[in-house]
């Protein structure tokens, strides 16, 4: 890894601290809403070992639909190819919590990492499974990524999102409605609000998003075509309609969440997190974008 690394850090820290825009945090949950967004943490994880860090690196954030990556990981663990008779795998060019889009396919929502689609990928993941154990089983594979037992869910923001979802909730009563939800919607709604509201600094974010590393220096949780499955489908959904946009800027595949969180990944090299829980128009973090793409330009990182 270039020695440089730690200095190309602390400076995107200082550049992004200089500049006084930092987007809106998201007030749809009123748990999240009283966050300040001045704030800003990136750590990067290296295949070769290293952990590097600056600013706001050890401030716990919520992951929220990062934690998409995860589940996907572990449904697709559980239920193979299968899962992909419910979910597809296309950009959906809609923001994240879209409902028409929902309508207009009959219920199969476009990918696993809109709204709609982690709902049928959190509801897969009940099979057979209380709601108890799928959570364990999502924040026990977390853990083992991270390397780290010190992860947790946060309870009041999964109770926030739950007295106040009324987007995914009726998500999920259409899904209900097309018989793409095996469960009932409470059932999948609380477990997905749970996972959702796993807890974790940048610093944990960066260690757990190893196993999307591809590297042989690496424990693999992981077959590497699976690894690279996972890649694509967060390069080509992983910002919502903003997805474009990111791998222009940025070229890396990565996933957002509406906690202002971003796990990007530089395949064979390192896992990236950043954290500024201010967002932009699409909904992902507005300084966490910016700071991708200067950290991507500035060490040669792109897949293209
Ligand atoms: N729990 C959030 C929701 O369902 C996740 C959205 C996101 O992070 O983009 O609205």
């Amino acid at each position: 890894m270039p020695s440089h690394l730690p200095e190309i850090l602390s400076q995107l820290n200082a550049d992004m601290r200089s500049d006084s825009d930092w987007g809106e945090v998201a007030a749809y949950i009123p748990e999240l809403a009283g966050i300040a967004p001045d704030q800003f943490g990136i750590a990067v994880a290296t295949a070769d070992g290293q952990l590097y860090s600056a600013g706001d690196a050890e401030t716990p954030f919520s992951v929220q639909s990062v934690t998409k990556v995860f589940t996907l990981a572990v449904a697709l663990g559980r239920s193979g190819d299968q899962l992909w008779k419910r979910v597809g795998r296309e950009p959906s060019g809609r923001a994240f919590n879209s409902i028409v889009q929902l309508e207009a396919e009959e219920g199969r929502p476009r990918n696993p990492f809109i709204n709609a689609g982690a709902i049928v990928v959190t509801d897969e993941l009940l099979a057979g499974r209380a709601p108890r154990e799928t959570l364990g089983e999502i924040v026990q594979f977390v853990r083992t990524a991270a390397e780290d037992e010190d992860i947790h869910i946060n309870q009041r923001v999964a109770e926030s999102e739950n007295a106040h979802g009324h987007r995914n909730y009726a998500l999920a009563h259409f899904l209900a409605s097309t018989g793409n939800l095996k469960n009932a919607p409470e059932k999948t709604l609380g477990t997905y609000f749970h996972h959702c509201a796993i807890e974790m600094t940048a610093r944990q974010l960066a260690m757990a998003g190893r196993f999307l590393i591809d590297s042989p220096q690496l424990p693999r949780m992981i077959m590497p075509p699976r690894i690279r499955r996972l890649n694509a489908l967060m390069l080509t959904c992983g910002h919502y309609d903003g997805s474009g946009d990111f791998a222009y800027r940025v070229g890396l595949p990565a996933k957002s969440g509406v906690g202002g969180g971003i796990l990007a990944i530089v395949p064979g090299v390192a896992s990236v997190a950043v954290w500024s829980p201010g967002l932009n128009r699409y909904g992902n973090s507005l300084k966490g974008t910016e700071a991708m793409a200067l950290l991507a330009r500035q060490m040669g990182w792109s897949i293209f």
